[in-house]
């Protein structure tokens, strides 16, 4: 039995009062529906890892270094990120590969360092408009995942969460219908499922691309959707944990 997971991710927002109130407000209104994760900006690790020690909800960065350690101007390793106690990562995120040219390659050494640091790899896939029009979605997706596969092998996947998100939804108000979405899981699934059985049918896979709590519901009901990874939303304490009770 999969357990859902809506994970919240800041991107470059926020401030140490706003991460502070946001914090509060969503501590104060957590149940135990859904496990519950947010990914702030570097700088807030330390504050998020204070407020939210012992409560249940975990935290991770939106980005780690390609390195292990060294002459890395700006960068942040693995090993920095276990110290502030983030469980999980993300890896992949649309917006690293589309603004920064982050490769598959350098997604999937990222994805091993967190692993071997004890942190777990949220991988985002998805595609782009252009290539969901000219029908590559799963091509681009399979490329994504199979270059993690080739590096880590699959068992690697048993401790790692998957996140679809295409591009195309992310931040546009545009969201992938459930039946589009359960699509694409289904086939990252079967995807997994040709290396190993198991593994396919316990890995968690996330939608992502404008989630919000009117459109949640419909697509969390989607039998290999695992719980959402919501941007804008998350910013919002309210919408957050109505997004999280939509799992149930
Ligand atoms: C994201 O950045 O991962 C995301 C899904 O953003 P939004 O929910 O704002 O589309």
């Amino acid at each position: 039995m999969r357990r859902y997971l809506v994970a919240g991710n800041w991107k470059m927002n926020g401030s140490l009062t706003s991460v502070r109130e946001l914090l509060a407000a969503i501590r104060q209104a957590q149940d135990d529906t859904a496990e519950l994760a947010v990914f702030p900006p570097f700088v807030y690790l330390a504050e998020v890892a204070a407020q939210l020690r012992g409560s249940g909800i975990a935290w991770g960065a939106q980005n780690v270094s390609e390195h292990p350690s060294g002459a890395y101007t700006g960068e942040v390793a693995a090993a920095m990120l276990q110290d502030f106690g983030c469980a999980y990562t993300l890896v992949g995120h649309s917006e690293r590969r589309a603004l920064y040219g982050e490769t598959d390659a350098q997604t999937a050494v990222k994805f091993e360092l967190l692993q071997q640091a004890g942190i777990r790899p949220v991988l985002c896939l998805g595609e782009t408009l252009q290539e969901r029009e000219t029908e590559q979605t799963e091509c681009v997706v399979e490329r994504q995942l199979t270059a993690v596969l080739d590096r880590v092998g699959v068992a690697a996947l048993s401790d790692c969460v998957l996140a679809y998100e295409p591009v195309w939804a992310i931040g546009t108000g545009k969201t992938a219908t459930p039946e589009q979405a359960q699509a694409v899981h289904a086939f990252i699934r079967s995807i997994v499922a040709k290396s190993d059985d198991i593994i396919a049918g316990s890995v968690r896979i996330l939608y992502g691309g404008s989630v919000k709590s009117a459109n949640a519901k419909a697509l969390f009901a989607m039998p290999d959707i695992d719980g959402g990874l919501i941007g804008g939303a998350s910013l919002n304490p309210v919408e957050f944990l109505d997004i999280a009770h939509a799992t149930i």
